[in-house]
């Protein structure tokens, strides 16, 4: 097994065992240890057992931090590749047939329904699956709710993913910033009363978490337009906790953060905001075109939306996003406790009460040479993708759904390690 291996090579190797899965972290072993503590090498490491924290991405080896694509639950890869070259007795996969024969009906039938049960997704609302990543959500909606490039809309420009929401938005609407965290170098969002909304926009646009500068909404502004409409990019945040979905016009997310891989965007629409799209728009970006054809127009992403379908599942057997958030929070929690403990050895720039339960970026205030040196280390250690956004640099840990606390845990343990050996 990868993880034996790992185990028993890397000079850090302490940092390996099983860490404790209890609500409260044990104070990690790195810190009984002697400030020289990685020349240590140990070799009677436990391996993990199948009941062990370190089940899910640490049998595979490594805890893999990536910002998207990113970590899927092991147990959902483990169905989908026994599954793979036989779907369900067909003898085919699911790539491999129509998707319009019973067996892709059954799977997009069963994905949508999981996630209406998952969301508490109202009557009110048509659940979509499409094409083209989030980054083509930035141009349908605008393209979707308003009349044409003259009407207006707001938005709020937390950091790089609305702003480039917002520059698409342009093309097709009169665009507007409401409120910009530019000059604070987004690390807060506004008061709701800061947004600048105008009442005459026919949409107020928000990304709920900015998956490089690491703020998230934990609430949502009304929206104060006539239309009353409050459309959200829920690309990395989607499914990690629960969301009154009756609040927004239209939530938008690409799949390949928290549920599943790339290819698929899922697109939760008030049905009333459909079937009024500028002439312009392409057959492909009309949501009524996919609205009308149940996701089934052209052929859709059927892989992509299989493994979405298998992630819902699985949130909906760990108890529902309730359950989901509490972990994830739990998981957020220590990590920021760590980087707030560290007497300023880590530094997270985002306003508290903003920070993002799902994309935590960091840096060192030894500066970007050590930034470099810890991402090498944690990489040997088996914690893979901590490098930032080229765009920010410094560190960036990515803790989806699937990232498991073992994972968390055993990083929090390498920060505090890291320290000591470099003070
Ligand atoms: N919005 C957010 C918040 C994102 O994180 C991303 C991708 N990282 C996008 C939009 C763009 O998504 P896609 O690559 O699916 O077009």
């Amino acid at each position: 097994m990868a993880s034996a291996t790992a185990a028993t090579s890397t000079p850090h190797s302490i940092l390996l065992q099983r860490p404790t899965s209890t609500a409260a972290p044990r104070t990690p072993t790195s810190l009984r240890l002697p400030a020289r503590a990685a020349k240590i090498s140990c070799t009677a490491v436990a391996a993990p057992s199948p009941s062990s924290p370190l089940t899910g991405a640490g049998e595979r080896g490594v805890y893999n931090f990536a910002a998207g694509p990113a970590t899927l639950p092991l147990s959902v890869l483990k169905k989908a590749q026994a599954e793979l070259v036989d779907y369900r007795g067909s003898g085919m996969s699911i790539m491999e047939m129509s998707h319009r024969g019973k067996e892709f009906d059954a799977a997009i039938k069963k994905a949508e329904a999981d996630l209406r049960a998952l969301l508490a997704v109202p009557d009110t609302h048509e659940v979509l699956f499409l094409q083209g990543g989030a980054t083509t959500q930035f141009a349908a909606v605008p393209l979707n709710l308003c009349a044409g490039p003259s009407d207006p809309t707001d938005f709020v420009v937390s950091g790089s993913w609305s702003d480039k929401a917002f520059k698409e938005a342009k093309k097709f609407s009169a665009a507007a910033v409401a409120w910009s965290g530019k000059d604070g170098k987004y690390t807060s969002l506004p008061p709701f009363d800061a947004i600048k909304q105008n009442p005459e926009a026919r949409f107020l646009h928000i990304c709920s978490n900015e998956t490089i500068h690491g703020v998230e909404f934990k609430d949502y502004p009304e929206p104060k337009n006539k239309s009353g409409i409050l459309v959200a990019d829920m690309s990395s945040n989607f499914c990690s906790k629960p969301v009154d979905v009756s609040r927004f016009g239209v939530i938008y997310a690409g799949a390949q953060k928290n549920v599943g891989p790339s290819g698929v965007t899922i697109a939760i629409v008030r049905k009333d905001l459909i079937g009024n799209a500028q002439p312009i728009t392409p057959v492909m970006l009309d949501f009524k075109t996919h609205a009308d054809n149940a996701s089934l127009y052209n052929t859709p992403p059927c892989f992509a939306i299989y493994i979405c379908g298998l992630v819902f599942e699985d949130l909906l057997a760990q108890g529902g996003l309730a359950e989901v958030e509490k972990k994830n929070a739990h998981k957020a929690g220590i990590l920021y406790d760590t980087i707030d403990a560290s007497g300023g050895y880590y530094i997270c720039p985002v306003e508290k009460s903003v920070r993002s339960l799902m994309n935590v970026p960091f840096t060192l205030a030894k500066g970007a040479d050590f930034e470099k040196q810890f991402i090498a280390e944690a990489t040997k250690e088996s914690m893979v993708q901590l490098k930032g956004h080229r765009s920010v640099g410094g560190v960036r840990a990515s803790i989806y759904n699937a990232m498991p606390l073992a994972g968390v845990e055993k990083l929090v343990a390498f920060m505090k390690d890291f320290q000591a050996r470099n003070p």
